[in-house]
């Protein structure tokens, strides 16, 4: 730390990515990436598309909006694209939390460490047995976020729950982050036409297997739009590089790749889930691309360790409410398998279980 720095950015507690560790290989099941490589289209167009790095691109990157808009029946005024979802959530942040933000108590991490960097004040309405409670969002007099479906449980509200919060808060925006949406969750994208305050946060970086070209996409009203425009405007122009700007076009229109991938992942999901507690583990109803699960038998942290130890990254946090838990990261059918050996293993080397 130097002596430059602001005040509150020495006080700050940054974000913790998920470790992308390089010291040896291992099966990554610890960041909710999609274990499939973006659609052949995608890999083709982004070749092309480095002969003209030399130029800018697009700043408002026209043609992929007209394809994300067509793709959910909107009009491409309703649709704002982004470096990551992460720039959304930024600029939510940012500028759209007049009367500070609420969000969930367990969640995605990023939240706090954006309204603690904006100085936005914020309360965190606490999870009920891991589910979010509806009620504590209605007329909530400030900028609610809601992860749908939640991080790090994976459990998702109904459109109709969604709805009667979006509804009781006109005065404020209500973001909904579906990141996961894919994997099983109810879009409220379907309501964007119909009130002015929601703000959808989308990306491509799970469902889409692009988490490496950064691309997140907002649905709003065109009013929202415009303020998140405005915001990219005075930060960074070019927030979507050329080769991101195609492979996200071509993304959105390999649709047999996307539900091949996205089915995939769910009925890996389901299998490992039910495996997991044929084996004794309580496992979250998820409706993502990971499950939240723990074993009496083993601690959080001790499952962890082991599993890294025989080339498994799964995430774990130290925070009391979620260290009994491990979040696991839905790979190839293969990975879930591979896995669940080696948790056996793991078990029957402590005397867990006699095999
Ligand atoms: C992964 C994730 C994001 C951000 O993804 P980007 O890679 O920045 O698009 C946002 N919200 C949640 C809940 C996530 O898990």
């Amino acid at each position: 730390m130097s002596k430059f720095a602001l005040e509150k950015i020495n006080r700050l507690e940054a974000y913790t990515p998920g470790e992308q560790p390089r010291d040896k290989k291992y099966i990554k099941l610890n960041t909710n990436e999609s274990p499939f490589p973006p659609s052949p289209r995608v890999i083709k167009a982004v070749a092309e598309a480095t002969g003209s790095l030399n130029l800018y691109p697009d700043p408002e990157a026209v043609s992929l909006k007209e394809a994300i808009a067509a793709e959910y029946g909107v009009n491409k005024d309703n649709v704002f694209v982004s470096n990551g979802s992460d720039e959304i959530l930024s600029f939510v942040f940012m500028g759209l939390c007049p009367r500070g933000v609420c969000f969930p108590n367990i969640t995605y991490g990023f939240y706090k460490v954006y309204a603690e960097l904006y100085g936005v004040e914020y309360t965190t309405p606490t999870l009920k047995n891991f589910r979010i409670d509806v009620s504590d969002y209605l007329n909530a007099n400030k900028t609610v976020v809601i992860a749908n479906p939640n991080a790090p449980t994976g459990i998702s509200l109904s459109l109709d729950e969604v709805e009667s919060i979006v509804a009781s808060n006109p005065d404020n925006v209500v973001c909904i982050d579906e990141a996961y949406v894919d994997f099983g969750g109810e879009s409220a994208a379907s309501l964007i036409g119909k009130y002015s305050n929601l703000i959808v946060a989308r990306t491509f970086s799970k469902s889409r297997s692009m988490a490496g070209a950064r691309l997140g996409y907002a649905l709003a009203s065109k009013q929202l739009i415009d303020d998140l425009n405005k915001i990219k405007y005075s930060t960074n122009p070019y927030n979507i590089n050329r080769m991101t700007i195609v492979a996200g076009i071509e993304a959105i229109k390999d649709v047999s790749y996307f539900e091949q991938c996205r089915q995939a992942i769910i009925q890996a999901r389901e299998y490992f889930s039910a495996e997991l507690r044929a084996i004794g583990f309580s496992v979250l109803p998820s409706n993502a691309n990971f499950v939240f699960a723990k074993s009496d038998r083993i601690g959080g942290k001790l499952l962890y360790t082991e599993l890294r130890k025989r080339g498994f990254l799964v995430r774990h946090f130290s925070d009391p409410q979620l260290d009994d838990y491990n979040r696991i990261s839905v790979g190839t059918i293969d990975d879930m398998k591979a896995l669940l050996s080696a948790i056996k293993d793991i078990l029957t080397d402590r005397g867990e279980i006699n095999e």
